[in-house]
This record gives C-alpha cells, sequence and structure tokens, in this order.
C-alpha cells in the first residue's frame, strides 16, 4: 500500500464551506475480476476485450500487460503485437455487475452521496461523516480495506476538496494506492502535473496547450481568464477552476440516464441497405461503447427513421435480457431498419439506442423492475419522441 499525504495547511477563512470528496476507482476492474475468478491468470498480461481478429478492442488490461504498453480502447489487434503472450479473455458483463454491485454498496454505507461513473468508480462526498469527527483518510482507508476484504479487489482513492481534485489524486499512484490533498494544498498539488491528467483536458486540448507553451497544470493555471475563454470558449470558467483546484461541481448521486443513443443526418439521402447498413454498425458502436463506459444494460432497442421529406418515426423492440453488447444491438437495430426499407423511401437521418437501462449498483434484477414491459419481441411505436424533437 502506497500513501502520499500533503502536508496540512488549513485555511480556516474558506468560503464557501469546504467539502470532502472522494473519488474511488478500481484498479484494472476487469483484468483484476478475471484474475480473482481464475487463479491461472495471476501475474499474467491478461486483456479483456473483443478478439484480435474480428476488430475487437482492449476493454482491460491488467497491469502485467500495461508494462507492454498496451492500454484499454487499443485494437485488440495491436495490443496481441505488443504482449504476444497476454491472455485474452472475453468480458463477462454480467460478473463484473455483480461486483460493482457489491461495491457500489460498501460506498453507500459509508455516504448516501454516491456518483457512480462506470462499474468500477465512484464520487463519494463524505464531507458529513468527517463533521462529526473522523477524516477523510480515515474513511478512504477503511473503504479500501473493505473492499480488498470483501471482494478480493485492489481500489486506489482521492481524498480532497473537489471531485476535479479527487479524480487526479486517485490516478496518480494507482494500483492500491491512497493519496490524500488536504484543502489549502489543491493549487500546489496539481501544479507540476501535465495538463492532460486534468479532466476535461483530452489529447487534442494538451496538443493546443503544448502549442501555446503548456505542459503543466500549474502553467495553465497562470493563465488569465481571457486566455482562458480564448482557449477554451464556453468552457473557460470550469477548465480554470478545475486547474486552480477549485471546482465546486456537486457529487450528484442520481444520474440514472433513461437511455443512451446516436443519431446521424447524412449530406444526401440515404436508401439502400448497403448505404445505411454501415452507418447504423457505426452508431450502434458509438451506443455499446457508451453502455459499457458507463456499465449499465439495457433491453430496449430503439431506432429512429427520418424520411427525405421529413416525416419522422422510432421502432423499438425489447430483449428478453438486458445486454449492452454491439452486435446484438446492430442485429435487433437492424431488424428493425430492414422492415422500414422499401423503393423509392429515402432516409435522411437514421438514430439508434438503447432504453429499459439497468444501472451498476441497482442490486436489483431488470425483470423485477418491468413488470409492463412489452413482451418478448414486441414491436411498438413510441408515443413520445425519444431523440429529442421532432421537426
Ligand atoms: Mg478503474
Amino acid at each position: 500500500m502506497k500513501q502520499a499525504t500533503i502536508r496540512t495547511n488549513r485555511n480556516m477563512t474558506e468560503n464557501p464551506p469546504v467539502r470532502h470528496i472522494l473519488h474511488a476507482d478500481l484498479d484494472a476492474f476487469y483484468a483484476s475480476v478475471e484474475q480473482l475468478d481464475n487463479p491461472q491468470y495471476r501475474g499474467q498480461p491478461v486483456l479483456v476485450g473483443g478478439s484480435p481478429q474480428s476488430r475487437g478492442v482492449v476493454a482491460a488490461a491488467s497491469y502485467e500487460a500495461r508494462k507492454f504498453g498496451v492500454h484499454s480502447a487499443m485494437p485488440m489487434s495491436t495490443a496481441v503485437r505488443h504482449c504476444a503472450h497476454a491472455v485474452i479473455v472475453r468480458p463477462r458483463f454480467d460478473r463484473y455487475r455483480e461486483m460493482s454491485g457489491k461495491i457500489m454498496d460498501i460506498f453507500r454505507e459509508v455516504t448516501a452521496l454516491v456518483e457512480p461513473l462506470s462499474l468500477d468508480e465512484a464520487y463519494l462526498d463524505v464531507t458529513e461523516a468527517v463533521a462529526v469527527g473522523t477524516t477523510p483518510a480515515a474513511i478512504a482507508e477503511g473503504i479500501r480495506e473493505r473492499v480488498k476484504r470483501e471482494t478480493g479487489l485492489n481500489i486506489s482513492v482521492g481524498a480532497a476538496t473537489s471531485k476535479s481534485v479527487a479524480k487526479v489524486a486517485s490516478d496518480l499512484r494507482k494500483p492500491d494506492a491512497l493519496v490524500v490533498v488536504p484543502p489549502g494544498e489543491e493549487r500546489d498539488f496539481l501544479a507540476p502535473l501535465p495538463a492532460g491528467k486534468l479532466s476535461g483536458i483530452g489529447p487534442k486540448a494538451v496538443e493546443s496547450l503544448r502549442q501555446e507553451g503548456i505542459e503543466t497544470i500549474g502553467q495553465l493555471a497562470g493563465q488569465p481568464a481571457d486566455w482562458f475563454l480564448r482557449v477554451f470558449g464556453k468552457r473557460a470558467a470550469s477548465v480554470q477552476a478545475r486547474a486552480l483546484g477549485m471546482d465546486r461541481d456537486p457529487v450528484q448521486p442520481t444520474r440514472a440516464t433513461k437511455s443512451v443513443s446516436a443519431e446521424t443526418t447524412f449530406s444526401s439521402d440515404l436508401s439502400s441497405a448497403e448505404d445505411l447498413y454501415p452507418e447504423l454498425a457505426r452508431l450502434c458502436g458509438r451506443v455499446a461503447r457508451s453502455l459499457e463506459r458507463k456499465g449499465i444494460t439495457g433491453k430496449t432497442v430503439n431506432v429512429k427513421l427520418r424520411l427525405s421529406d421529413f416525416t419522422t418515426f422510432t421502432r423499438q423492440v425489447t430483449l428478453p435480457e438486458p445486454t449492452s453488447s454491439e452486435e446484438q444491438l446492430l442485429e435487433t437495430a437492424w431488424g428493425l431498419v430492414e422492415k422500414e426499407l422499401s423503393p423509392g423511401r429515402a432516409f435522411r437521418l437514421i438514430g439508434a439506442g438503447m432504453s429499459s437501462l439497468d444501472h451498476p449498483g441497482n442490486g436489483y434484477a431488470s425483470d423485477e423492475r418491468e413488470p409492463d414491459a412489452p413482451p418478448e419481441g414486441a414491436v411498438r411505436q413510441l408515443p413520445l419522441p425519444l431523440f429529442g424533437e421532432a421537426p
């Protein structure tokens, strides 16, 4: 176990009141569950994901595999070139969800203010517990020990006064680490770190910041407000607050997404199966990745279609079991689209989506939740537009 505590320098003139937030993030979650359940994989490079032959991507890589430069979202074919002896495991999302549920339950015993970000990651607002006489470090250690004891998995935790600093902290010394940033130390803690560590600063932003001569969060934080406005536009205030370690985003315990969807408008209308199928496949890929990222599954597959005359309608079908499988989503969605194809009928927009979602850590079986779900295979028109307003 590694622990880093930055020396406390309490600033009692804090205004608004200090909040204490943890970001808890399991280490290489899917790969760690596979190593837990399959002792023969322990100590081995494990890649969870699709097959290298079918353009699969790495959903998770064990730390043994990461040493070879493999990371998640990398094409599996590239990953096996880096690490030829890796064990490739198909994801078992049911099992990951089960483990996630146990872990989220542990979090919820600490505070009601838990905001899951995905199956293996959550923010916890522990301000109230701290107020009655404990410390963020003690709470975080308690969580780490319980998760280890009750699930066998390692979890890293960052503790700070804001979500963004806590997230940077949890990532800093992974795996199996606790990093505490005391109130008042946020800016100094962030300053030496690369700008890309900050949430919301992706690889593209890192590149453009580099062109402005900015490499570290400290250099970023030193810029004047009008510079942020020029570089980040609408996001200026929030990026600046995060760079200074002062963001005030609250932990939002209910973030229940109702549906996940993607749609595209064509530059010229499409009518053939040959043209429409790859578009739908791309959209289904986006939806499936988004579901996977959020750690949720859905039972109802939706498609949205807009004809060249702007007539817009949706079709949906409810599956027997919840899924986040891209293949199943595409197969089902294509079944719905295919029925709508006819000679002379051209489409200017298609969309694909998933609803009747099952969230991580809900602790219920989805069929207990939906007594009124339409029978298997039932297709009906939606009474309301699922994808926003119709024209
Ligand atoms: Mg993680």
